[in-house]
């Protein structure tokens, strides 16, 4: 549509908030919402542009629960301590990751793949509607897929061998077609639905 796409970084602890600006798709740490730091594994703050740490925040916003130095379990990488394209002086991030660990598809040794690397080329892409990933057991990958007007026979050794290429030569996938993706107990929709534990 020609919209720009736009992202913002915060958590229900209200730590730290971050947006894009105007102009770059880079994460501006909002000062007045909590104070930031980035920290290596060592603890200490990290300065160098490129280096990714853990984010870190004390709150200003949430006097009832004031955490103090809380570490997120999120990780970002610094860009620096402001933006070339807008010129605001603040924190700038990039490539934030969350702790959330949910969307990990596991391998039976327990190494474990996130559904971002299991993204599909365009030309599969095409050939799908829809498209979910179910793990109960590690090791085994269902992928329910909704097939579109373009899927064709030969879409599913390609699909087969995209997924099996992307986990452990032992691990098990299993395609499933269906007209209809799962929901999450309270209604919600989730790419992948997990009742593995890290
Ligand atoms: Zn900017």
């Amino acid at each position: 549509m020609g919209i720009r796409f736009y992202n913002w970084y915060g958590h229900s602890e209200k730590l730290v908030l971050a947006g894009y600006c105007e102009k770059v798709d880079t994460y501006h740490v909002e000062p007045t919402y909590g104070y930031f730091e980035l920290i290596d594994e060592k603890g200490n703050p990290i300065k160098e542009p490129g280096k990714t740490g853990e984010i870190v925040g004390t709150s200003f916003h949430n006097p009832g629960m004031p955490f103090i130095r809380y570490r997120t379990g999120d990780f970002a990488e610094y860009v620096g301590d402001h933006c070339h394209a807008c010129g605001r002086r603040v924190p700038i991030i990039k490539n934030v990751r969350g702790r959330w660990s949910g969307d990990r598809i596991y391998n039976a040794d327990g190494s474990f793949v996130t559904t971002t690397a299991l993204n599909l080329h365009s030309d599969l892409y095409s050939a799908i509607s829809g498209i979910q990933y179910v793990q109960e057991k590690k090791g085994e990958l269902i992928v329910l897929i909704i097939k579109s007007p373009e899927y064709r026979m030969n879409h599913e050794k390609a699909l087969y061998e995209h997924f099996q290429s992307k986990l452990k030569k032992d691990a098990i996938v299993r395609i499933e077609y269906t007209d209809k993706l799962r929901k999450l107990p309270n209604g919600k929709f989730s790419h992948i639905i997990s009742s593995v534990k890290a």
